[in-house]
C-alpha cells in the first residue's frame, strides 16, 4: 500500500508544479473525487434502475436516476444512458445501436483530429465496421460541401462528427441536413467540446443528431468515464442494451454518482464563468504566439494547433520533448497538411481546460505563449523557463483543493 500512496503523492506534486496544456485534461472538485473514492465501489449492480439481477440496489437505483435526470436536465435531452466506462466504450456501444456489423460510418481520419475510435486500424471500430473518410480543407477547416459530396456518392449509415483536434465550431445543422438529404443517420462524438455544449458556448449537438457521446472527465470536468444521449424512445433502448450486457457488466456506481455531482456542478453560473474563460485563455495564447510570430491556428473552443517545425524548425515530438524538461506538459499532434508521421509530426495540440480551473488568468495565457515561444526558439534557457513556470504555478490553486 505504501509504494502506491507514495507514487500517489509524487503525481500530485507533479500536477501542481506543472503548466498542464493537454487538451483533453482537467482537475475533478474534491466532491467528485470523494464521491469517485466513496464505498459505492462495493456494489454489484448489473442491470438499470429497477430492472437489476441484484438485490440491494435500492440506493443505487436512485443514485443513478438523478445522474440520468441531471445529464438530461444539463443537456436539455430525454434520455440518457450514464454507464459507459469511458468515452470508446460509449462510442462502442453508439454504433452497435445505429447499425449492423459491417456498416458504414463516413468520419474524420485520426490524423486529421479525429479519435481512434473514429475507424483507426487498431481500434474495434474499424474491424466490426466499415470506414470512409471526409477531409479537411487547407487550412484545416471542415469543408461541409464535400462532406455532402462524399456521403452521396458513398450513402454512409452514419456521419460521425466531433473530434480529439479541431479548434473550429462545427456546425451540427449544417450536418444534419446532409444527413436528411443522404438519408443516413448522424451520431455526435462531443467528447472534448461536452462542457462547451453545458455551458452554451457551442452550438448543442443534441436537437440534431440521432446519438450524442461524450466523455465525462475532459472540458466537462467530472470523473474518468463516459456518456450517451439520445431524443428517440428507440434508439434509447438499443443503446441501453448495447452497454449492458452486450459490452460492459457491472456499472461503476461510484462513478455514475460522480458523474451525477459533475452535471450539477457544470449547471451553475460558476461555470459558465469557466467556460468563458478558458475560452479566453485559449484564444489570448494562440493570438500571442502568432503575434510573436508562430504559426498557430486561431481557435473558437479549448484548443488550438502550434506549427513548432514552421515556427522554430522543431518537430511536434521534439517541441513536447523539450517543453516536458520545464514542465509544461502539451502533446504531439498533427496539424493541417502535415508532411511529418503521426510518430514525429509537425506541431503540438494546446488545450486551457486544466489551467483554467486552476485560475489561469488571461495575463497568464499570454505570459504561458511567451514562455513557450522564448523557450522553443532558444531565447532563453531552461532555468530561465523554469523558473517562469514555478512563478505562475505557484500562483495557482493546489490540485488537491479544487
Ligand atoms: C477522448 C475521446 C474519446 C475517448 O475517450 P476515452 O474515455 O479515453 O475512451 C472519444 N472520442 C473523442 C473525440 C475523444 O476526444
Amino acid at each position: 500500500m505504501q509504494d502506491i500512496l507514495d507514487l500517489i503523492q509524487k503525481e500530485q506534486d507533479r500536477q501542481n508544479k506543472g503548466i498542464e496544456l493537454i487538451a483533453s485534461e482537467n482537475y475533478a472538485s474534491k466532491d467528485v473525487r470523494k464521491v469517485t473514492g466513496s464505498i459505492l465501489t462495493n456494489k454489484y449492480a448489473e442491470g438499470y434502475p429497477g430492472r437489476r439481477y441484484y438485490g440491494g440496489c435500492e440506493f443505487v437505483d436512485e443514485i443513478e436516476r438523478i445522474a440520468i435526470k441531471e445529464a438530461c436536465d444539463l443537456f436539455e435531452c430525454k434520455f440518457a444512458n450514464v454507464q459507459p466506462h469511458s468515452g470508446s466504450q460509449a462510442n462502442a456501444a453508439a454504433y452497435r445501436a445505429l447499425m449492423p456489423n459491417g456498416g458504414k460510418v463516413l468520419s474524420l481520419v485520426l490524423n486529421d483530429g479525429g479519435h481512434l475510435t473514429h475507424g483507426s486500424p487498431v481500434s474495434f471500430s474499424s474491424n466490426f465496421y466499415t470506414f470512409i473518410h471526409y477531409p479537411l480543407d487547407k487550412d484545416g477547416r471542415l469543408n461541409y460541401e464535400s462532406i455532402k459530396e462524399i456521403a452521396l456518392q458513398e450513402k454512409p449509415d452514419v456521419i460521425l462528427s466531433g473530434y480529439s483536434a479541431f479548434p473550429y465550431e462545427i456546425d451540427f445543422k449544417k450536418i444534419r441536413e446532409i444527413c436528411d438529404e443522404v438519408g443516413c443517420l448522424m451520431m455526435v462524438d462531443m467528447a472534448h467540446i461536452a462542457g462547451l455544449v453545458a455551458a452554451k458556448k457551442h452550438i448543442s449537438p443534441i436537437p440534431y443528431a440521432d446519438i450524442v457521446t461524450s466523455t465525462t472527465h475532459k472540458t466537462l470536468r467530472g470523473p474518468r468515464g463516459g456518456l450517451i444521449l439520445t431524443n428517440s424512445p428507440e434508439l434509447i433502448k438499443k443503446i441501453n442494451s448495447a452497454v449492458f450486457p452486450f459490452y460492459q457488466g457491472g456499472p461503476l456506481e461510484h462513478v455514475v454518482a460522480a458523474k451525477a455531482v459533475c452535471f450539477k456542478e457544470a449547471h451553475t453560473n460558476s461555470f459558465v464563468k469557466y467556460v468563458e474563460s478558458l475560452m479566453e485563455n485559449t484564444k489570448i495564447c494562440s493570438k500571442t504566439l502568432r503575434d510573436l510570430g508562430a504559426i498557430a491556428t486561431d481557435t473558437e473552443n479549448h484548443l488550438f494547433l502550434l506549427n513548432t517545425l514552421d515556427s522554430f524548425g522543431i518537430t511536434g515530438l521534439e517541441a513536447q520533448k523539450k517543453l516536458e524538461e520545464i514542465g509544461v506538459t502539451t502533446n504531439k499532434n498533427m496539424i493541417p497538411g502535415d508532411k511529418l508521421t503521426p510518430k514525429e509530426t509537425s506541431g503540438l495540440r494546446i488545450g486551457f481546460a486544466a489551467v483554467t480551473t486552476r485560475g489561469c488568468t488571461k495575463e497568464d495565457a499570454a505570459e504561458i505563449a511567451k514562455l513557450i515561444f522564448n523557450y522553443l526558439s532558444n531565447k532563453i534557457n531552461k532555468e530561465e523557463a523554469s523558473s517562469k513556470v514555478k512563478e505562475l504555478t505557484s500562483k495557482w490553486k493546489l490540485i488537491e483543493n479544487i
